[in-house]
């Protein structure tokens, strides 16, 4: 099936597309995938470099997830917030032992089940930390949060508020990697500043360490939070558990989701044990918080990442792909961390019909922006598989070069 003329509707009843348009239109029906592959419904091939945003960081169809899940439908899938259960419980330890060892602190879990309402937990955390007359959250421009109406107003993309505007009111936005715009907006006003390690929405901008340790000074010295939106860059993708930790800063509350779940829709806000204490019963809610079900996909997550050290294997793996990336003709950079990769190229070559080119040759990229291209393969992805879609990386951009001269 051709990616320009595909309709991936085609055998809806009627036939038109049943989705609200917010997506723009599908052009390819995936039914199965496994590991790095998908197949659509016509049984094409395609390497998945995109892993579903950061979601399937241990392939499709991962075994133990899918035995996890499957054993966790015929036992229990949910019990309301009145009672606990064991995997949530189970799952809840967990995350906070990975965030205790990455940020030096015991804290408490927050299961949400994506990662804008992980943020949105967050943003009402720091509201009730801060106080009355200290509620407005600073963010950087190009970051993204999320989209409801909160996580849309910390997300510093104007172009994405002007349809709903206007936006809640309590957020502002600094340019990304400017320690002294940070400092000139952050005030005594100010509950908390939310970043993410590498700007992924935005473009693959990783921050600097320097940047990094100067907004927890900042806030430090304001009493302000420190939010760590970790919902792209967690769970391994950077070759560490957290991508904050390659700079060594330790935040207050981190905000996690995609890769948790390997595809369950699970997510997370943690906070440090004195931070989490500023919420009361009845503060916040949802009623899949820890919903067994979706717990039991996170708990093997966890599991098999651990035993596979899957850090390791992001930054292994990720160095192979940025070295041979580097040296593909009409790739003039690769910026990222592990295998959270943005790869730039030469003036001239267009990354949107890169992406539709690669989608023909059985490759799913995403692009990111006009010019760069982002990869998110599986953290699973073998030597071959690398291989695999560096070539067509390559003949793709020959394509366009070829073209143009
Ligand atoms: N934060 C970051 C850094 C993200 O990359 C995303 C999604 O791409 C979100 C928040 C929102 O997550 P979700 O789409 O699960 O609500």
């Amino acid at each position: 099936m051709s990616t320009t003329d595909s309709h991936a509707f085609h055998h809806a009843p009627m036939g038109a597309c049943p989705f609200m348009p917010v997506f723009g239109p599908p052009q390819i029906m995936f039914d199965r995938g496994r590991g790095t592959v998908l197949w659509d419904s016509d049984g094409k091939r395609y390497l998945d470099f995109l892993a579903g945003i950061a979601v399937v960081s241990l392939g499709h169809s991962n075994d133990t997830v899918a035995e996890a899940v499957g054993d966790q439908a015929e036992t229990l899938l949910h019990v309301s917030n009145f009672f606990a259960n064991p995997v949530a419980t189970e799952a809840a330890v967990k995350i906070n032992g990975l965030l205790k060892d990455s940020t030096g602190h015991d804290g408490q879990v927050f299961f949400t089940n994506s990662g804008a309402e992980s943020n949105e937990c967050a943003i009402k955390l720091a509201r009730k930390h801060g106080g009355r007359g200290r509620h407005t959250v600073v963010s950087a421009l190009g970051s993204f949060h999320g989209r409801t109406l909160a996580t849309l107003a910390a997300t510093g993309q104007p172009t994405k508020h002007e349809p709903f505007a206007p936006m809640p009111e309590g957020f502002r936005h600094v340019a990304w990697g400017d320690l002294d715009a940070m400092r000139a907006a952050v005030d005594g006003s100010v509950a908390a500043v939310m970043i993410e390690p590498i700007q992924g929405e935005g473009g693959v901008h990783p921050a600097t360490d320097e940047y990094l340790h100067g907004v927890r000074e900042i806030c430090d010295e304001v009493g302000a939070l420190m939010i760590i939106d970790e919902i792209q860059t967690g769970f391994c993708r950077t070759g560490k558990w957290f991508g904050f930790e390659h700079s060594g800063v330790s935040p207050d509350v981190v905000t996690l989701a995609k890769a948790m779940g390997n595809g369950m829709p699970v997510g997370a806000c943690w906070a440090r044990a004195d931070v989490a204490a500023a919420f009361e019963p009845g503060d916040h809610g949802s009623t899949y918080s820890g919903t067994a079900i979706a717990c039991s996909a996170v708990n093997a997550v966890v599991d098999v990442m651990q035993e596979i050290d899957a850090a390791s294997l992001a930054a292994t793996q990720g160095e192979r792909l940025t070295a041979a990336l580097i040296r593909v003709p009409g790739v003039v950079g690769v910026r990222g961390r592990g295998l959270m990769l943005g790869v730039e190229l030469a003036d001239g070559l267009d990354a949107r019909r890169a992406y539709a080119d690669l989608l023909d040759a059985g490759l799913i990229v995403n692009a990111v922006n006009a010019t760069t291209i982002r990869l998110l393969p599986p953290l699973t992805v073998t030597r071959e598989e690398i291989d695999e879609a560096v070539a067509k990386i390559a003949d793709a951009l020959a394509t366009q070069i070829h073209e143009a001269t």
